[in-house]
């Protein structure tokens, strides 16, 4: 269910590898915007009107684990009470993962996808992913190189039993699909794969 709005990322790949930082400008969400409105009945995007004024967009951490991420800072609550009075947002934040400059077919559909969040589209719902469609298709695999990067990350991932410390030389069991972040005896990040064999 998405209809945490602050937890909400686009879930539909994991980013399991390293990326670099860009310098390249965060994408102008004006002329999407624009678009939008001219698709959806007002009484759908309640957060739309002077979100120009409380959006700020920014390429997340390279570390991050998704494509996109929208963060409002007010809690669901309250924002579900603001959208009962046809109040604003607040402030809102939208993050888009620096790969996606490697690909902007990828790069407008994660936004738009998040953008649309932003407006007042919370939930992961049909007319979500319908408009999400309509206005940015997601590309297809043999389109995109980025979702083949990610795809051949995850395969070669699966194929790994386990991971290695190269900091304090623990091994344990694989147990989540991407590489965990840290080594859970001294907590560094220098975590590589590691066929077995498991002691203890
Ligand atoms: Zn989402
Ligand atoms: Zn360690």
């Amino acid at each position: 269910m998405g209809g945490e709005p602050g937890k909400d990322h686009v879930p539909i790949h994991p980013v399991p590898v390293e990326v670099s930082a860009t310098d390249d400008q965060v994408p102008d969400f004006q002329p999407w915007l624009d678009r939008i409105k001219e698709v959806v009945d007002p009484s759908e995007t309640p957060f739309l009107t002077g979100l120009s004024r409380w959006l700020e967009v920014k390429w997340s951490n390279s570390k991050s684990e998704f494509l996109g991420v929208t963060r409002f800072e007010l809690n669901p609550n309250e924002l579900m009470r603001r959208r009962r009075m046809g109040a604003p947002s607040g402030p809102v934040i939208i993050e888009l993962n620096p790969i996606l400059v490697e690909d902007q077919a990828l790069l407008n559909h994660t936004f738009v996808h998040e953008l649309l969040h932003a407006v007042g589209f919370t939930e992961h719902d049909v007319r979500h992913s319908e408009l999400t469609e309509r206005l940015a298709p997601a590309p297809s695999l043999s389109n995109s190189p980025v979702l083949q990067r990610l795809r051949s990350a995850v395969i070669v991932g699966q194929e790994v039993q386990g991971w290695i410390c190269g900091n304090c030389g623990t091994k344990w069991k694989r147990s989540t699909v991407s590489r965990p972040k840290r080594c859970p005896n001294c907590a560094r990040s220098d975590v590589n794969p590691y066929d077995g064999p498991f002691k203890g």
